[in-house]
This record gives structure tokens, C-alpha cells and sequence, in this order.
């Protein structure tokens, strides 16, 4: 994916950017432009390739360009925690930071996946309280969407993973999440209980050669049960189309990519955004680049 973004701004714009490596396959460009030029903001947003060594000298050349505030992908979003003057609560608790303002020359960190995740599922009106998740996989997004999970009321969360000394935070900082394996049988048990699954890993998404081995697990699913994936590329993934072939509620990831983004550009520009009127303007032109 290498999404093109047609520009049109004054010399008075206020600069924001998404900083990864790599960044040119970054949608956040596309998203945060047309939310711009809907709302007729006067800021351009860029995509900055930024190598891992040198987080602290872009905040550095950040602040003295003046950008108002930037995005962070891979591989900033732990060591922006180390260098932000103030984190927001969902930082801290996911020990990582997305969307970076500047506010007189302070740097604030905030994580707006978790929230951005949590506004698309209650839109698809599948709340989480009360309710047992599955989420399979433990990075960065499947860590933070377990925390505001828990946070938002899920009574338990079972985060299986592969490495699960990599998501050994995850219970530290809140005893609801439970980490399991990814072990046919251990899944298998975990399913049986969840209300929900939701699929955190890659596996599944375009330009990623990996697939599930098989969806077998899906048979231990109770019917009404919901089943959720974060990859939004492509919008219907294997998992999904299995699911629902199977009669499940199901929820793809395009929803938790645009709520994010609708979160960070209101921190970046102090206003509120009609997210209702903003999404099916975003989505027209994610249009030309998702199927
Ligand atoms: P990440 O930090 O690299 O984490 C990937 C996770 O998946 C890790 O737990 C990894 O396990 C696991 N994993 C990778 N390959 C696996 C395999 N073959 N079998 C089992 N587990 C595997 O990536 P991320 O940023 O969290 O992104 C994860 C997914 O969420 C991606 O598909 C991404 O597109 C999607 N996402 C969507 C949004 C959105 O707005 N909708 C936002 C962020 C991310 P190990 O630690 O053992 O390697």
C-alpha cells in the first residue's frame, strides 16, 4: 500500500506527521487530510520516515519546526513514554504513546488505539462490560485494546499469546487480563467462556504471508458470540468471513483505524470532531485504497 494523497495548503498551515519506519504504507496521511479539509483546519499532515535511533533527535527538530503534535508508529511508541514531559492515563497504562501534542513547547503523550478500538465497538453496538474476551496476540494494539477493555468493564480478558513474557505488563497493571497460550487446547478452553475474540495478531492481513493454520477454533465459540479483527486490510479477513459464516456478530479494524485518528486530531487541534459526519467522509476515501 502506498496511498496518495492529494495536498492543498497555505505557508500559514500547522505541520503534523506520522513518524514510523517504515511510514510510507501509513494510511494516517490520507485520514488525517481529508479530516482536515473537511473541517477546514488550517494544518497538513506528512509521513516522516524516522529511524529507530532517532526519536529523540525528531521531537528535537519537531519542536523547533513547530509542528503542533505528530502520530507515532513502529518503532517509536515505547521510547516516546521515556521522552514525553506528560503521558495521559492511557499511556501509562499501555506504556506506549501514538499521538504526540506539543503544548508550549511540552511534549504530551497520549495512546488513542484503545479508545479509538472501544468508540467502533459500541457503535457496532457490542459493549464490553460485563462481558469475557479472547484476544489473541499481545502487541502493541492487542495491548492497549485489552486495557481499555478492562478499564471500560469486561469482567475477564484473556490475552493469548505466543511470547507471553513480552505482555507480562498486561497483568501487572490490571488483574482482569489473563495471559494463556496460543495451544489449540488452551484456546479451545478460552473460547468456550468468551463472549468475544478478537484477533491482535497480523495473521490474516494483505501483504503479510502468514495465515491461520486453520479457524477450527471458531467451532468453540458460543453462537451469539462476537468476533472482532483489528486488521482493517483487507476489510474482510478469513477470520471474519468465518465467523460470519458461522452466525457471528463480526467487527473489522476500520473503525478502531478511523476513531483513533478522530481522537489524535482532536488533541492535536483542540476540537471537537462530529465523528458521526466525519466517518463516511474518511471511509470515501479510504475507499480507493481498501477492499
Ligand atoms: P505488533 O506490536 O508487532 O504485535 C503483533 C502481535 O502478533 C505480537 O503479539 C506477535 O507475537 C503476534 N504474532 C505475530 N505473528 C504471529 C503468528 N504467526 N502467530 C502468533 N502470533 C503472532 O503489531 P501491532 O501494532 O500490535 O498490530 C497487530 C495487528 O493489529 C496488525 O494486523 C495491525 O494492522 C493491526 N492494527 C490495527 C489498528 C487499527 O487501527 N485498526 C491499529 C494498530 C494495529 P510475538 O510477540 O510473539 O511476535
Amino acid at each position: 500500500m502506498n496511498p496518495v494523497v492529494h495536498l492543498t495548503y497555505r505557508n500559514t498551515a500547522r505541520k503534523l506527521a506520522v513518524i514510523g519506519d517504515p511510514v510510507a504504507h501509513s494510511l494516517s496521511p490520507l485520514i488525517q487530510n481529508t479530516l482536515l479539509e473537511h473541517l477546514g483546519l488550517d494544518y497538513v499532515y506528512l509521513a516522516l520516515r524516522i529511524p529507530p535511533q532517532a526519536t529523540r533527535q525528531w521531537t528535537e527538530a519537531a519542536r523547533l519546526l513547530d509542528f503542533a503534535g505528530f502520530n507515532a508508529t513502529m518503532p517509536h511508541k515505547t521510547a516516546l513514554v521515556e521522552l514525553a514531559d506528560e503521558l495521559s492515563p492511557d499511556a501509562v497504562r499501555c506504556r506506549a504513546v501514538n499521538t504526540v501534542v506539543f503544548r508550549e513547547g511540552r511534549l504530551c503523550g497520549y495512546n488513542t488505539d484503545g479508545e479509538g478500538f472501544l468508540r467502533a465497538l459500541r457503535e457496532a453496538n457490542l459493549p464490553p462490560e460485563g462481558k469475557t474476551v479472547t484476544i489473541l496476540g499481545a502487541g502493541g494494539a492487542a495491548r492497549a485494546v485489552a486495557l481499555k477493555l478492562a478499564e471500560a468493564g469486561a469482567c475477564r480478558i484473556a490475552v493469548c499469546c505466543r511470547t507471553p513474557e513480552k505482555a507480562a505488563m498486561l497483568r501487572e497493571v490490571d488483574d482482569r487480563i489473563h495471559l494463556r497460550s496460543l495451544k489449540p487446547r488452551d484456546l479451545e478452553e478460552t473460547l468456550q467462556e468468551s463472549d468475544m475474540l478478537i484477533n491482535g495478531t497480523p495473521l490474516g492481513m494483505r501483504g503479510v504471508a502468514e495465515h491461520f493454520a486453520d479457524l477450527d477454533f471458531l467451532h468453540a465459540l458460543r453462537p451469539q458470540a462476537a468476533v472482532c479483527d483489528l486488521i482493517y486490510s483487507p476489510l474482510q479477513t478469513e477470520l471474519l468471513a468465518r465467523a460470519a459464516e458461522q452466525g457471528h456478530p463480526t467487527l473489522n479494524g476500520l473503525g478502531m483505524l478511523i476513531y483513533q485518528a478522530v481522537l489524535a486530531l482532536e488533541l492535536f487541534t483542540g476540537t471537537t470532531i462530529d465523528a458521526a459526519r466525519a466517518r463516511p467522509v474518511v471511509e470515501a476515501a479510504l475507499s480507493a485504497v481498501l477492499r
